[in-house]
Order: structure tokens, then sequence, then C-alpha cells
């Protein structure tokens, strides 16, 4: 009896500590997988995570900390919650450089480091390649420069990126970061896979992604590597999908979008499940102690391998509903109650009740109060301050009134306990994103009824204000957005992004002047705002000043470095300068970046006709004309490359296509004519 009470006690004592890490660092692999809900994973949709799970440890209730890509990947590579890093809602000038991540402390600990990522909103310009060796951030952009955040590459493709990059002869241990993106809207899984997933798009997508992660893992396998590497895998957040009337995510803060799979698996890492509550934010530090490095002090400091786990209190927020004139949401969570703090606070027994169906706030004031101050304890603890709260600083301000634009010391905005809980007005967001799609897809007229109807329901929506503009400008009425444009700048002037699209719409309306002011209002408030940057170029540009056009478009690659239609600007700038290997190297750039650009496969071709090598200027050409067979100036540079390498008859053949494509009297009709009399002589 003595011996059993003996062990029971080492064992006891044993369990209450961090297992000891094994003796040689481990690779670490990250998958984070967009928009995975946490119920898609272990019911035969995800045979690859499963198997994963089936031999690791699982966490049945991982929170996110916030249901938005960016701040969510920001808090899951830092260790730190949202409020402690600014990183709160996707775009806009993302992490501020300094800031100490996973790939960061193990590239000093010895690691060799790479990242695969599948969308733009997770582009270098945001802040998390810091420390990785590689950060293969190659997503194609829409080619008109457009920042769209939604821009992708498919999960095989980011595979195919990665498993390139894994197998090496380089002795160090490695740290891959392999995000796929695929089940992110829009749901359009390859065929087969949205047979096996019972033709539900969004569950097809799901189980793409995870054949993806078999790859990765059919590799650890075969190459030997599967016994000295930890796998992580997580969702960034999840997917309303019709729960509490929200189709995508980022709005509201219900478990749909909020809980995460999440899971461990690897050397020193024992068949367990968790179903306490845990967050994203401790995975950095959970990473960082298996690759037996010292934690840097702004990681959160719990790891997830401890045992027991705990009981603890778990924050997470949204602010976007305040692009919306809402309440922003910060979240409380513990093993049995969540909070929900907005202008209507709403509490649920999520033990008793995951669905969050009853909200039980009503007549629970004592236990409300005291979740409420621990919410604001952890708040603070992360060094909150009010976004809003933050004036504009004195300088900036300088500036702005020397531009012409308002004093702009601080937003006139709402305080934020009058602002609609957003749950109330989830409807108006979905209806929001269906005539956002119509406007991205090019139909404007389709859209802007209804976002009129919009902006004038929600008169205290940045975002809903400002994509009527888009919409009225976009169907040319360009003088009504500039009236708007113009009284959104005075009503939010701390808003870089405003300042921008008021420099678009006066561009369109033939007021260069308003816009470069409005483009230099952009720069003052955001300095790395590109687009800005790129707009001031182009006004250079139509007045006939490359140099200053070019010294813009430099300033704009610097700051979004993989826009291959910033790269294209700046070689057509620096031929116009008469720079020609400065403009080659920008083409080249911009085609490394979008091989189909067809802009940079002109620009290319005519600087070769420029230097007597026409012949090597065809296949530049031809390939501007596979992206789009109506550029009609690519197909007049054609028809001279023809005629410089002697080949006329192509040349004329060339020529009599622009004349049947091109209005009469136009440069390109003018010329192709002209050249057609000089090519029969
Ligand atoms: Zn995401």
């Amino acid at each position: 009896m003595k011996w059993t009470a003996i062990i029971v006690l080492l064992l006891s004592a044993a369990c209450t500590r961090t297992p000891p890490p094994p003796s040689a660092p481990p690779n670490i692999i990250l998958f984070t997988i967009d928009t995975l809900r946490a119920d898609r994973v272990g019911r035969g949709l995800t045979p690859s995570i499963d198997a994963v799970a089936a031999r690791g440890r699982r966490f049945t209730a991982a929170r996110a900390t916030v249901p938005l890509t960016l701040p969510s990947h920001v808090s899951i590579m830092t260790g730190t919650l949202p409020p402690q890093s600014g990183v709160r809602v996707n775009g806009g000038a993302g992490l501020a450089a300094g800031h100490q991540t996973i790939a960061r402390v193990l590239k000093d600990g010895g690691y060799r480091t790479g990242a695969f990522v599948g969308a733009y909103v997770l582009d270098r310009r945001f802040g998390l390649a810091d420390g990785f060796d590689v950060y293969d951030d190659r997503v194609e952009r829409d080619v008109s420069g457009a920042a769209l955040l939604e821009a992708q590459r498919r999960g095989d493709a980011v595979v195919n990126a990665a498993l390139a990059w894994l197998p090496s002869s380089d002795p160090r241990p490695f740290f891959a970061w392999i995000h796929l993106y695929d089940p992110h809207a829009p749901y359009d899984p390859p065929a087969d896979y949205l047979g096996r997933a019972k033709n539900v798009p969004y569950d097809g997508e799901v189980a793409f992604a995870d054949a993806q992660v078999g790859r990765v893992l059919d590799w650890l396998t075969s190459s030997g590597q599967a016994g000295r590497t930890v796998i992580a895998i997580a969702g960034d957040h999840g997917e309303g999908l019709g729960d509490h009337g929200e189709q995508t995510h980022g709005m509201l803060a219900y478990d749909s979008t909020l809980r995460v799979p999440l899971t461990l698996a690897g050397p020193g890492i024992p068949v367990s499940r968790v179903d306490e509550a845990v967050s994203l934010v401790d995975l950095a530090g959970t990473l960082v102690d298996f690759a037996h490095r010292p934690r840097p002090g702004t990681m959160h400091a719990e790891s997830l391998m401890r045992t027991p786990i705990g009981e603890r209190d778990v924050y997470a927020e949204t602010d976007y509903p305040r692009s919306a004139g809402w309440h922003a949401l910060r979240v409380l969570v513990t093993d049995r109650w969540k909070l929900i703090a907005s202008s209507e606070p709403e509490l649920y027994d999520v033990r008793e009740d995951p669905a969050e169906a009853r909200n039980i706030a009503a007549g629970r004031s004592t236990s409300l109060a005291g979740l409420r101050g621990r919410l604001r304890e952890l708040e603070s603890a992360a060094g909150a301050t009010s976004s809003n709260a933050t004036p504009v600083p004195s300088d900036v301000a300088e500036r702005l009134r020397a531009l012409g634009y308002v004093s702009g010391a601080r937003d006139e905005e709402l305080p934020d306990d009058r602002a609609p809980n957003p749950a109330r007005h989830i409807a108006a967001w979905n209806a929001f994103e269906r005539e956002l799609a119509r406007l991205a897809s090019g139909d404007p007229r389709r859209a802007l009824p209804g976002l009129a109807g919009l902006a004038r329901a929600f008169p205290d929506s940045p975002l809903f204000q400002s994509t009527y503009a888009r919409a009225l400008k976009d169907t040319g009425r360009v003088t009504e957005a500039l009236d708007i444009y113009k009284r959104l700048v005075a009503r939010w002037p701390r808003d870089a992004a405003l300042y921008h699209d008021l420099a678009v719409a006066a561009s369109a309306a033939g007021l260069p002047k308003e816009a470069a002011r409005a483009e230099q209002a952009a720069l003052a408030l955001e300095p790395s705002n590109a687009a800005a940057a790129n707009g001031l170029g182009l006004l250079h540009i139509e007045n006939g000043r490359p140099s200053e056009a070019a010294a813009a478009f430099e300033d704009a690659v610097k700051r979004d470095p993989t826009n291959a239609t910033f790269w294209t600007n700046l070689g057509n700038a620096r031929r116009a300068e008469g720079n020609t290997s400065a403009a080659e190297q920008a083409y080249r750039k911009a085609l490394e970046l979008n091989p189909r650009h067809v802009d940079a496969a002109n620009g290319m071709g005519v600087l070769l006709v420029q230097a007597h090598r026409a012949s090597e200027a065809i296949p530049f050409f031809d390939r501007a004309l596979a992206g789009s067979p109506r550029f009609l100036e690519a197909r007049l540079n054609l028809g001279i490359a023809y005629q410089e390498s002697g080949n006329l008859e192509k040349a004329t053949e060339q020529y009599r296509r622009v004349l049947e494509l091109a209005p009469p009297g136009s440069r390109e009709y003018q010329a192709a004519a002209a050249l057609l009399g000089g090519s029969k002589q």
C-alpha cells in the first residue's frame, strides 16, 4: 500500500509540470488554415488534420483573438493581444517594426525560416515578414494595382512553394509557416473536393485545404523528418455560414467565428485532449519553448503544454463594426461563461448553450459586473487605448491645414456607448457585402441603389458612405462622389484611405491639383500608404514631370514591394526620363511578380525596340496581347517590332488588325494608317 501511495504522489507531481523538451531543437511547421470553423474537423472531412490530432494534443475550446485574418495572425506570430500590437483590423499600416515574432526568435536561435502565404492580406507590407529567410507572398494582384485584400493563391500552389523549400542540405532545424486561404469566401473548391463534401462549397474548400496539409505530412514521412518535427495546426478564425445571421466573419464575436481548431503534435507531445478555454495568443510562446529558446517578455507567458491547463480568462475583440458606425465588441471567455460587451451586453453559458442561443445577461447584474471588471483588467494589462481617442500628431495636423483641410485634431464620432450592437444590424451588413461584391466585379450600376440605401440608413458609417461614393464615381457621377468624399474627410479627418479615395475622384473629375493635395494629405497621415504615393506619381506623369513621378513610384514600391502595377509605373516613368537600364529593371521586377502583367510586357517590348533589339521585343508584345487581345498600343508596337526586324508581311497584318479594332481618328488608328502606308512603299 505504501508503494502505491508513493507512485501516485510522484505521478501527480509530474503532472503539474510542463514535460521537459527533447534534447535537440525540433523542426517546427505551423499551418494556419484561414476561415476554418472548429466544428469542421474530426468528422471525416479533414483526415489529415484529424490524423495529427489523434497522435497529439487537441484543444476543443481554442479561440482566436480577433475574427479577422491579419490581427489574428499578428497574435499567433507575436503572442500579443490586439491592444498590445495595435493591429486590430485588416489592411492599414500593419504591424510596426520591432515586434518579437516566432520567426525572429527562431531565426536568431539558429533556425532556417520560411513563410508561404495564400492571400494578399498577409503580404509582407503588413509586417509579418521579419525573421523569415524566405517570405513567399506571391499572390497575384489586380492589375489596377488596387489593394484587394481578398486576392488569393490556391493552397496547392502555396504547398508547392513550401515543398520546394523544405528539402535542404542545411543541417539547421527549420521553422515553416504555411497559410492556406482556401476556405475563405468565395467558396470555389476543385470539383472532386466539392463532391467529397456532399456539394457544400465551403466544406469542399476545407477538404481541399486538408489535402494540402496531407501533402506536407507525406513529405515529412518520406524524408524521415516526421520524428523530429513539431506540427501546429490552427484556424485563424471561423465563418458565420448564417449562424446568428452572419454570413462571413469579422463583424460579430460568436463562437461560429471565434472558436477555431487547434492541435499540436510531435516529439515530446503526449496524446491528450484539452477542453479548457485557451487562446491562439498562447501559441507563439509555446512554439518558442519547443525550440528551447527563451521567450521574449512581450509574448504571452502561458504554455499550451502546461498540465493541468487550469481555468483562465480568454480575451477577444473586434473593432470592425466601427467601420459601419456600430459598437466595437470586447469579449471575455471562461470555461463556462462568455461575455460579449457592447452597448448591449450579452452573456452566454457556453457549457450549457454552446450555440449562444440564449442571452442570459438580464437579471445577472452582479456576475455581469464581475466579468466586466475582469475584461477591463485584461484590456488594461494589454495596454489598451481607445483607438479613436488618439489625436493626430500636431505636425501632421499642421500639414493637413497647409493642404487646405480642416485641422483634423480627432474624429467626430459617436461616443461608443451610443453606437448600436452590430448583432442588431447584421442583415444590413450582409446586404453591404452583397453590393460590394457587385461593385468589385465591375457592376457599379447594379450596386448603386443598394449602396445608396445603406448610406442613407447609416450616416455614421465611414465605410458605407465611402463605398457609395465609389459606386457613384464608377458610374461616372464623379462630381457627386467628390462632394461626398469632401464631407467624409471633414468628419473623419484621420482616415488616410478616405483622402486617397478623394484624390482618385478628383483626378477623374479633371482636378489634378485637388487630387495631388489629397494624396499628400493621405501620405502625411499614413506615410506607408503606397496607393497615395502611386497616385501622386500618376499625377506627375500627366503633368509631364517624369523625374518627380519616378521618385513617387520609388516610394510606392518601397512601401508595397510586391505590387507589379507600381513597378510598371516606375518603369514607364524611368523610360520617359530616358533612364533605360532603371526602366528595364523595374519592368523585369513587375514581370517576375506577375508574368501576365500586360503593361509591363508592353513597356519591356518598347524598351527593346528603342534599343534596336526589335526581334527580342516580339515575345513581350505577344505576351501583352495574350493577356489583353484588344490592347491596341501593344498590337501597334508588335507591328513596329516586326517591321524593324524585317518581317513586313507580319507587320502589315498587325497594322490591318489595329485599323479593324481601333476607333477611326484614335492615336493608334492614325499611327497604324501612316505605318501601313510607309511599309507598302
Ligand atoms: Zn482569416
